[in-house]
C-alpha cells in the first residue's frame, strides 16, 4: 500500500510539463526554429557575472570541507547578515540574521511556512487567482484546506469583497504573490493597504492572526519604474518567501530564504516551527556553495533589458494583432486572453500552429493562457505569424 496522494501527485505531470515535452517532440519532428515554446518560466537571461566571479572565487579560498561541508540548518550567519543588511538599506527595516531562515528556493520557504502554520485539517489557507498551481498541493498534502479568491480579470489586482467574505475563524493565512505569476501583474500600494485593512479586521474578529504568506521569486523583475510595495512594511504578520531562482537566474541551484520579521505575532514560536517543518523536509541546510555566493551577492540586482525588450516586442505585437492581454508590469509571463473565450480550445488551435500557450485553467482563470516570455527574442519574432494564424482562426469562425 502507498500514499494514494504522494503517488497521485508524483505520477500526473503537470499541465505546463506535458505541454514542455510536447514541444520537444515537435522539435524533433519540425525543427527546432518551427516550435514557439512558451511553455515553461526558466530565465533565458545568464546568471550575473558577479555570481560565477564569486563561485570560482569560493572555490579557490576555502578549503572544500568549509565550502561544501553542512551549514547550520538555518543557514550559515555571515549570509544571512549579509542579506539582512541588504533588505534594510533596501527596505528601511531592521532584520538581523535571526529573522531569516535559508531554503531550497521559494517552493522550500512555502512548503515550510504553510506547514507551520496548518494546525489540523480544516485549517485554510487562501490563494488569489490566478495563481502558482503548486500552491494547491503544497497545502493539501500538508493536511489543509486550499481555497481562492477568483480573478479579477478588470485590471488583475484582487477581488476585495470576495477575498473578505472567504475569510474564516479557520484561516491561517492568505499567499500573495507580485509580480505575478502568470498574470505578470504587480499589486500596488492600494492593493496591498487594502489587504492589510482586511486582514487586520479579520484577526480582530476572530481573536488570531492571520499572516500573509508572501511569494516573492520575482521581487526584482520589474519593469519601468514601476514600484513592488515591501509587504511587511504594510502588515506586520507577513512572512517572505523568496529566491533567487529568476532573480539570479539560479533555479537549478536551489536557494532562498523565509524573513519572519520580529513584528509578527509570536514571532519566535514562528520561526521555529517553521524550522521544523524545514527540518522534514529532510533537505538538512540549503545548499552551502550557494548560501555563499548569495551572501557575497545580496546586493545585485539582475539586468532585465532583455526581459523588457521581449515584453514590449510581444505585448506590443499582440495587442496590434487584436489580442487582450494583462499589462505586465514585471515578472515574465504574459497573460492573453483567449480570442474564443475559452482557454483549453485556444490552447489545441494554437498548438497547430506549433505555438504553446498554458491553458489558465490551472492558474484558475480558464479565459486566459500564459506566455512564458523567458525566451530567446529570434522565437518570438518568429513566432508572429503563428499568433496572428491562430486569432484569424477564431475571426473567421465568428465571422459565420
Ligand atoms: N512561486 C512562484 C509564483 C513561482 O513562479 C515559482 C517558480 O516558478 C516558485 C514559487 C518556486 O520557485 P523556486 O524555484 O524558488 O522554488
Amino acid at each position: 500500500m502507498l500514499n494514494k496522494t504522494m503517488l497521485n501527485l508524483g505520477s500526473n505531470r503537470s499541465v505546463i510539463r506535458e505541454l514542455f515535452e510536447y514541444g520537444k517532440k515537435q522539435i524533433e519532428l519540425c525543427g527546432a526554429e518551427n516550435v514557439y515554446d512558451y511553455s515553461l518560466g526558466n530565465p533565458s537571461v545568464p546568471a550575473p557575472e558577479n555570481v560565477n566571479i564569486n563561485i570560482k572565487k569560493l572555490v579557490d579560498s576555502k578549503t572544500s570541507i568549509s565550502l561544501h561541508g553542512y551549514t547550520s540548518a538555518v543557514g550559515d550567519n555571515a549570509v544571512r547578515t549579509a542579506i539582512a543588511d541588504d533588505l534594510n538599506r533596501r527596505f528601511g527595516t531592521d532584520y538581523t540574521m535571526s529573522n531569516l531562515y535559508m531554503t531550497c528556493g521559494a517552493a522550500a520557504s512555502l512548503v515550510a511556512t504553510i506547514r507551520a502554520l496548518v494546525t489540523e485539517a480544516a485549517d485554510e489557507i487562501i490563494a488569489i487567482a490566478p495563481f502558482f498551481p503548486e500552491y494547491r498541493p503544497f497545502v493539501e498534502a500538508n493536511g489543509g484546506k486550499f481555497s481562492f479568491v477568483s480573478a479579477d480579470t478588470e485590471n488583475f489586482q484582487v477581488n476585495f469583497d470576495e477575498l473578505e467574505s472567504k475569510i474564516s475563524a479557520r484561516t491561517q493565512g492568505i499567499i500573495v504573490n507580485s509580480p505575478n505569476n502568470p498574470s505578470g501583474t504587480v499589486y500596488n500600494e492600494d492593493t496591498i493597504k487594502r489587504i492589510a485593512d482586511i486582514l487586520n479586521r479579520k484577526s480582530k474578529e476572530y481573536n488570531k492572526p492571520i499572516y500573509i504568506i508572501c511569494d516573492e521569486p520575482y521581487r526584482e523583475l520589474v519593469y519601468d519604474d514601476v514600484i513592488v510595495p515591501f509587504v511587511p512594511n504594510f502588515y506586520d504578520n507577513t512572512i517572505v518567501c523568496y529566491s533567487y531562482s529568476k532573480s539570479l537566474s539560479l533555479p537549478g541551484e536551489r536557494i532562498g530564504y523565509a524573513l519572519i520579521p520580529s513584528k509578527c505575532t509570536d514571532a519566535t514560536d514562528l520561526y521555529n516551527a517553521i524550522a521544523g517543518a524545514a527540518r522534514i523536509c529532510g533537505y538538512v541546510c540549503a545548499p552551502s556553495l550557494m548560501q555563499y555566493v548569495v551572501g557575497a551577492c545580496a546586493s545585485e540586482k539582475p539586468d532585465i533589458s532583455a526581459y523588457k525588450r521581449n515584453r514590449d516586442l510581444l505585448y506590443n505585437s499582440l495587442t496590434e494583432m487584436g489580442y487582450e492581454c494583462a499589462y505586465p508590469a514585471g515578472a515574465f509571463y504574459l497573460f492573453i486572453k483567449a480570442p474564443n473565450g475559452n482557454a483549453g480550445e485556444f490552447s489545441e488551435i494554437a498548438k497547430k500552429y506549433n505555438l504553446l500557450l498554458v491553458p489558465g485553467d490551472s492558474f484558475e482563470c480558464p479565459t486566459y493562457l500564459r506566455a512564458a516570455y523567458c525566451v530567446d527574442y529570434e522565437m518570438i519574432k518568429r513566432s508572429l505569424p503563428a499568433f496572428e494564424k491562430a486569432i484569424l482562426e477564431i475571426k473567421k469562425c465568428s465571422d459565420y
